[in-house]
């Protein structure tokens, strides 16, 4: 596991250098900050189905993560190791997890667009990444990790395919 992570993480930083360097085309401001991501902290994030959802390595086991949740609305919220251990920093209040969760959503999508997906309370704008967390009050709903730890391991078997150099076809797509 943490040798497919590492590997991705590289992959993402080989594959955007020259493309800050001008040698394709210029990034988009939001694209930039993408890649800030910390792939390593946190592989997977992504918003789908109404929540906010990804997988967290554990800060002490390069074999472990975490599959984290929040839910829009009502803020319930969940952590467990993939194979579906309680994560030991619930307790009555989001983990560490989440909150590098919130943190890589931002970096990936932006503030307004996480805030306003989750539906928080108050004006989007009037949040920091910092104060992200404060908007989440709902509670502890324990649910299997199966449903979005599939979807991460179908996201890194994407990262094992070889990516041509040269324009693909299907680039068109984007075109
Ligand atoms: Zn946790």
């Amino acid at each position: 596991m943490a040798t497919a992570v590492r590997k991705c993480s590289t992959m993402v930083n080989e594959a955007i250098q020259p493309k800050c360097e001008g040698t394709f085309r210029p990034l988009s401001r939001r694209q930039v900050q993408a890649l800030a991501r910390n792939v390593t902290k946190v592989p997977f994030v992504e918003l789908l189905g109404g929540r906010l959802q990804g997988v967290v390595s554990s800060g002490s086991d390069m074999d472990r993560v975490y599959v984290s949740w929040i839910e829009a609305g009502t803020h319930n919220y969940y952590c467990s190791t993939n194979n579906n251990r309680p994560c030991g920093g619930l307790r009555g209040s989001p983990c560490k997890h989440l909150d590098s969760l919130l943190q890589e959503a931002v970096l990936q999508y932006d503030l307004r667009q996480v805030a306003t997906y989750l539906k928080l309370r108050g004006d989007p704008e009037s949040y920091t990444a910092k104060t992200l967390g404060s908007g989440i009050s709902g509670n502890e709903k324990k649910e299997p990790a199966g449903a979005v730890f599939s979807r991460f391991l179908a996201y890194l078997r994407l990262c094992e395919l070889a990516a041509p150099a040269e324009v693909a076809a299907e680039d068109a797509w984007f075109v």
